[in-house]
């Protein structure tokens, strides 16, 4: 794949939460650029689709090693015995601080060439939800000092959201259907976010990790094609589906509410939520910081995929599934889960 600047010089590589849903699309790119892939796998990690996502990644080519980075000799035998040259870290948010002691680790083998911290979000740096997000956010901000202190050469991926309908309690919107029975806008639905493919954000950051451009920088994804608010992704959804729905307003308070509630991880997604589509996080800073860079100008010629695209893929999956003769939605015939309650009303 000609989009890989320095395939040639790809140096050894482990994923740190494969099974994951940022991971998965960070393993998947990690291979599609030809490097050696080692994905680490935690032996209590067991059930059915994480096992069967494992299984996929290993016959692309991902080699598994078992262990947890909170194992901190284990992981420094591993950076040594694989030659690891770059560490991207993709755990989930209840497992930001288990980096601490893969930093140690990283640290002491000193032979790590970059590091990417699970963040793949916002600027936690200039981004300030409503908790319980705000803990979440000082939870990578302190793995940020860490890294910083102990001189690990790193990358922050500031990828912003992924490409889809952006349902405020679901920690994947991805892997749920834009509605099909009545959007939920938030506030008046004008706050602009950046809505970035999950295999878009895995190529970029497999792109950036050998760039020294990126080295000890801040990396922003603001295609200005996916710069969308949530009126236009609604009237672009209904294009896909070839029907109107309904609007029903979900105010601020109402955002306010579910993240009060302190129900982990919902209400982290409603302070995040707020945060994007109410105080406009995403585009109310610029980058003037000498730390900052913004991926299209690194790659200029290499296009993202569209909202637009992503949309098709969701509403392929609807023809897929009405095609099946219908057969229900199970977890055989499709990754998809098609809702069928109405959302909860607030
Ligand atoms: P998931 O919960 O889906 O996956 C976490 C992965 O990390 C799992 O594979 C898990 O393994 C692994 N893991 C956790 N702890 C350890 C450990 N100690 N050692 C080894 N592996 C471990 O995470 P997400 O994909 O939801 O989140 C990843 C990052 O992406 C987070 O920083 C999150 O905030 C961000 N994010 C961004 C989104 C966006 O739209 N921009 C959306 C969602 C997340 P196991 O199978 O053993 O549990």
């Amino acid at each position: 794949n000609g989009s890989y600047p320095n395939e040639s010089e790809a140096g050894q590589t482990v994923v740190i939460g494969s099974s994951g849903f940022i991971g998965r699309f960070i393993t998947e790119a990690c291979l599609d650029s030809g490097r050696p892939t080692y994905i680490l796998v935690r032996s209590s990690s067991n059930s059915p689709s994480k096992a069967s996502t494992i299984k996929f990644l290993q016959d692309k080519g991902a080699i598994v090693i078992y262990g947890s980075i909170t194992d901190q000799e284990f992981m420094e035998k591993v950076l040594r015995e694989y030659k690891i040259e770059v560490v991207i870290s993709a755990v989930g948010g209840e497992s930001i601080l288990d980096q601490l002691s893969l930093i140690e680790a990283i640290k002491n083998v000193n032979t790590v060439k970059r590091f990417v911290p699970s963040e793949f979000g916002h600027d936690i740096d200039r981004a300030e939800p409503v908790e319980p997000g705000l803990t979440m956010y000082e939870q990578k901000s302190k793995i940020r000092r860490q890294i910083e202190e102990c001189g690990i050469p790193y990358s922050y991926i500031c990828c912003n959201s992924i490409a889809a309908w952006p349902y405020h309690d679901n920690t994947h919107p991805a892997d749920v259907l834009p509605p099909l029975d009545r959007f939920q806008i938030y506030g008046d639905g004008a706050v602009k976010a950046y809505f970035v493919a999950g295999s878009d954000i895995g190529k970029f950051t497999v792109m950036s990790t050998d760039d020294d451009r990126t080295l000890n920088k801040t990396v922003h994804f603001q295609p200005p094609s996916n710069l969308l608010n949530m009126n236009e992704m609604a009237s672009l959804w209904e294009t896909k589906i070839g029907r109107v729905l309904p609007r029903v307003t979900i105010t601020e308070q109402d955002l306010l509410q579910r993240a009060q509630e302190m129900r982990i991880p919902q209400s982290v997604v409603a302070a995040i939520t707020h945060d994007i589509f109410i105080n406009g996080c995403q585009i109310n800073f610029s980058l003037d910081k000498t730390t900052d860079v913004e991926i299209c100008s690194l790659y200029p010629n290499t296009s993202f995929r569209t909202i637009a695209e992503c949309f098709d893929d969701f509403a392929k999956k609807i023809s897929d599934n009405e095609k099946a003769v219908s057969k229900p939605v199970t977890a055989s015939n499709t990754d998809i889960f098609v809702p069928t309650a109405k959302p909860e009303a607030l």
